[in-house]
Parts: C-alpha cells; structure tokens; sequence
C-alpha cells in the first residue's frame, strides 16, 4: 500500500529535503507519495515546519501522526486541531550542529578571541585567560542537546554544571533541578548556555532575579529561544557591566528587527538562528524511521509531551 506523506514547509525547503526524504523511506522499504499537495484526507503523515502552510489538521481526518522538523515545538505543541501523536526532531545533524555552535561560542569567550581578532598594529600586550578546568559553564537544559554540549565541552576540561526539570545522573557534570538547583547552577555559570524549551515554565527565566545570582562577568549564550530572557533585563544587565557578553542566536521576534538594540549593543553577538539546523539527510533518516515505527504499530521516538510543551 502507498503512503501519502504531506511535506508542509517553505517551498526553498522542499527543494532541498524532497530527494533525501524519498532516498530515507526507500532505504527503510517504505512504499510513499512525498508531495506538497496531497488531498488532505488522504494523508497519512505529515512531515511539519511552522512555516509551512498546513496549521489547521482539522481535515487530516486519516491522519496517524504530525512529524515536526523542528527540535522546538512550542508553536505546534498547542495546536488543538492535532489529534494525532506529534514527534520532534531529535537527529544526530541538529546534536553536531549544536556542540560546533555551542563550542565555538564558548571558546571565543573563554579565550577572550576578539581581543586578538581586533589587535591594533603592533599591540603586544599578552592577555592569558584560566585555563577551562578555572572556568564555570552552566547549561539550562540537559536534554538532547544540552548534553550533547555538554559531552563535548566536558574532555576540554570546563566544569560542567547543568539544570534540567527533572533530576539527572551523567557521570562527569553536576546535575541540578528544581529552583534551589538553579539558584547554584547560576551561581557557578561564568559562561551560561540557554538549552532550554520555551514554555510556560521557562519564560523570561533569565530575569532581574537570575541575572543578579551570575558571577560578574558572565557570559550568556542563548541558542534556546528568545522568550526565555527578559530583554530588558538583560540589557540593564550589560548596560551595568554585570554581564560582560551576550550571544545571542534566538528572539522573541524572528528576523530582529533592524532597530532592536541588540543589534547596537556593544557587548551582544546576534546570530540569525543558525546555531543548529535540521540537516536533510540525517533527519530525513528519522522521519523514515518514525513512519516504519507507525506501520509497523511500533511507539514513535521523540513524542513531543504536551503537558510540559515541549
Ligand atoms: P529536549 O526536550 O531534549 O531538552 C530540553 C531540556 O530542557 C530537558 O533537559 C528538560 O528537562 C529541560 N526543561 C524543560 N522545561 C524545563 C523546566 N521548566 N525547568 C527545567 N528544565 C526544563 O530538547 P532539545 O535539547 O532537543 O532542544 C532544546 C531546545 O533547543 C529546543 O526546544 C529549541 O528551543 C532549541 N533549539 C534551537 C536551535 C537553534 O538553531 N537555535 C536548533 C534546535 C533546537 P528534562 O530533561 O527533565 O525533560
């Protein structure tokens, strides 16, 4: 039996994920019609971009199961037209991608790289930053992509502190949860990495009161999302000098607005969203999988819980 497969993302995106799409279900031994423009209640997956044009599931009446392509879900997870399961992207391309952004980040700010990068002509003067093991990095978030930093950062000899919701055990980093457990995780977070989702429960987490409880001289790098600090605040914050940097990869609103001072600020780095992107072939692999699990009345990785959002 052929399946229809409903690809709802940018018309750019088909381009690029269509041939890996069907290369995926042809490795698993899946019979599928991969099309943009399926008659709905002939569809049996739908593969998910929030910036594709299905939004409404109401006439996926056969529909077994939404498909996100996106790591993030906070703009489908409350979407009352889905009844079907909806799974997340979690693939090996998004992890890599992340740990490369995330480590970069990091060491430019460890070592203090801009200092060499804008070195005048002939200014000698010798800086030395602490060795990793002097430095504190805090990751709010250890799930997929928190841990995966945090496995690479880990051997470079940072000591790693992460926070996550629910109580952790990964040999190597101090594992916290609950709210005393992120009082110490920011306290410890002389470079914090925002991993986590944007849901009710996290937004503006990074706030008057959080920022106070950093090291002077702090770092954030916030590849989570935007909603998760408070702008303002965090612009006091650098305004103060309390905060030393901010890069920032995520925004409330998405592109920032040419006049948003962050794109003035001395002290931030904006990035346009490209810490980790879904990469077609690796996460084609695991919409396939997905489908294979679905036929074969197997229970799909990466369910997006909605209780939590995320
Ligand atoms: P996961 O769901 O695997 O991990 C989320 C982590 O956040 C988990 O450790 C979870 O805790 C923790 N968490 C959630 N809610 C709370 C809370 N209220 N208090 C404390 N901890 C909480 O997601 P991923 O690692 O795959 O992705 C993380 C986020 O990264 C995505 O949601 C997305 O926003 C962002 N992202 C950004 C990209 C970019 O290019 N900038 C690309 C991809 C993702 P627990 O483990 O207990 O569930």
């Amino acid at each position: 039996m052929t399946l229809n497969v409903q690809f709802s993302d940018t018309p750019k995106r088909w381009t690029i994920f269509e041939g890996p799409l069907n290369d995926a279900f042809k490795a698993q031994g899946l019979d599928v019609d991969l099309s943009t423009d399926h008659a709905p209640e002939t569809v049996d997956y739908v593969v998910y971009s929030p910036k594709g044009p299905v939004q409404d599931f109401t006439p996926y009446t056969n529909c077994k199961a939404v498909m996100s392509l996106w790591a993030g879900v906070e703009k489908v997870v409350g979407n009352d037209t889905i009844t079907q399961p909806l799974t997340r992207m979690v693939d090996d391309g998004l992890s890599e991608g992340m740990r490369e952004w995330v480590t970069g980040h990091v060491l430019r700010h460890h070592l203090d790289t801009d200092l060499d990068v804008n070195r005048a002509p002939g200014d000698w003067t010798p800086h030395m930053p602490p060795l990793a093991s002097e430095r504190g990095v805090t990751i709010l978030g250890l799930g997929e992509l928190g841990q995966a930093c945090a496995e690479t950062l880990l051997p470079l000899g940072f000591p790693i502190t992460g926070w996550s919701r629910t109580q952790k055990d990964i040999e190597g980093i101090t594992c916290l949860s609950g709210d005393d457990g992120l009082i110490e995780a920011l306290k410890r977070a002389e470079i914090l990495v925002l991993l986590l989702p944007d849901t009710p429960a996290t937004t503006n987490i990074i706030n008057p009161e959080t920022l106070a409880l950093l090291p002077d001289d702090a770092v954030i790098i916030n590849p989570g999302r935007g909603p998760l600090i408070d702008d303002d605040a965090l612009l006091a914050a650098l305004d103060l000098g309390k905060i030393k940097h901010a890069t920032l990869d995520v925004f409330r609103v998405e592109p920032l607005p040419e006049d948003h001072p962050y794109w003035h600020h001395d002290r931030v780095t904006v990035t346009p969203h490209i810490a980790a992107e879904t990469r077609p072939t690796t996460s084609a692999r695991v919409i396939a999988e997905n489908i294979r699990r679905g036929e074969a009345g197997e229970p799909f990785l990466y369910l997006a819980d909605r209780d939590q959002g995320y």
